[in-house]
């Protein structure tokens, strides 16, 4: 079996062109949606991600600002920039860039920004709402993952689902998710012991691990619908994910491409959420 690919770029232009007719319409009632971007120093895979972000935004209409703060700004400057944020009426939106400086407390920031405007959907609340299933702004890598899944008319109530990764934006709330639509969901970590065994019992199988091409043909149960979240660059500087792909497409059905998978889906996610919170306004 030679798996069908799920084409993330290709989804990603549907729904940015159907978010262009939502924010055109917002505009038009003077709700045009803003997004506060905040990077703080000068990690420089950071600020490729930041400048993705930012030119999405320009391309689908919405409103965004750039704040760029040293990588010596104290904590409380961070602080303060993002509650002027919180209280800026053109700001619906406000994500900061990750990771910070170490003198700058993650937790403290993603808890600092306002849950209408938290975009990221890192905000202890929202992973809360999507923990009980209540409406709030859902992670935008795993909710792009999901986006895949739908696309291809993945059924998943009642299927072995098996997210490799506990991160807390990736891993955990994408377990929650497939949990939330009645997938049986298995989470394996670094600590788990015989993790073939676990991924070959998946008809869904999601890869977060951050371990390049980790995960082989030979883990993955035939037919199997696979998502690869890893991004990782090789020596070479070339793009590959967790999985192997060339093993892995010949055991499962539909598979995700790096690049061109989960990645373009994390920033349409993003938009999305943007777009959303301007309407809930
Ligand atoms: P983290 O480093 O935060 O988490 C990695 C997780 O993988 C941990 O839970 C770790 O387990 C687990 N893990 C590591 N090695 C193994 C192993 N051998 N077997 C089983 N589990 C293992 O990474 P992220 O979740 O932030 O990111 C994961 C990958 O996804 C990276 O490649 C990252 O670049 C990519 N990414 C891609 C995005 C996109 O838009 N496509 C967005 C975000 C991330 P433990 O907890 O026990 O240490």
């Amino acid at each position: 079996m030679t798996a069908q690919i799920i084409d993330g770029t290709a989804l990603s232009a549907r729904i940015r062109a159907e978010l262009k007719t939502r924010v055109a319409k917002l505009t038009q009632q003077g709700r045009r949606p803003g997004l506060a971007v905040v990077l703080v120093g000068d990690n420089p895979a950071s600020r490729i991600y930041v400048r993705n972000k930012i030119k999405a935004c320009g391309d689908t209409g919405i409103h965004s600002e750039l704040y760029e703060l040293p990588a010596s700004a104290a904590e409380a400057e961070v602080l303060d920039r993002i509650r002027a944020l919180n209280a800026d009426p053109k700001i619906h939106g406000i994500l900061v860039q990750l990771p910070l400086p170490r003198q700058v407390s993650e937790q403290k920031v993603l808890e600092t920004i306002a849950v209408a405007k938290d975009v990221d959907g890192f905000h202890v609340q929202n992973v809360g709402s999507l923990v009980v299933g209540r409406p709030g702004f859902a992670s935008c890598t795993p909710a792009g993952c999901m986006a895949m899944l739908d696309s291809v008319g993945a059924v998943l109530e009642g299927k072995e689902a098996v997210v490799v990764g506990r991160s807390n934006i990736v891993g955990k709330p994408m377990a929650i998710m497939l949990l939330n639509r009645s997938a049986t969901v298995t989470i394996c970590t670094s600590k788990t012991r015989e993790l073939a065994g676990h991924t070959r019992r998946a008809d869904i199988l999601v890869v977060a691990t951050g371990k390049p091409r980790m995960v082989t043909g030979d883990m993955i149960k035939p037919g199997a619908i696979v998502i690869d979240v890893g991004i990782n660059r090789l020596p070479d500087g070339k793009l590959c994910g967790d999985v192997d792909f060339e093993s892995a497409r010949e055991k499962a059905a539909w598979i995700t491409p790096v690049p061109g998978g989960v990645g373009p889906m994390t920033i349409t996610m993003l938009l999305s959420n943007a777009v959303l919170a301007a309407e809930r306004c």
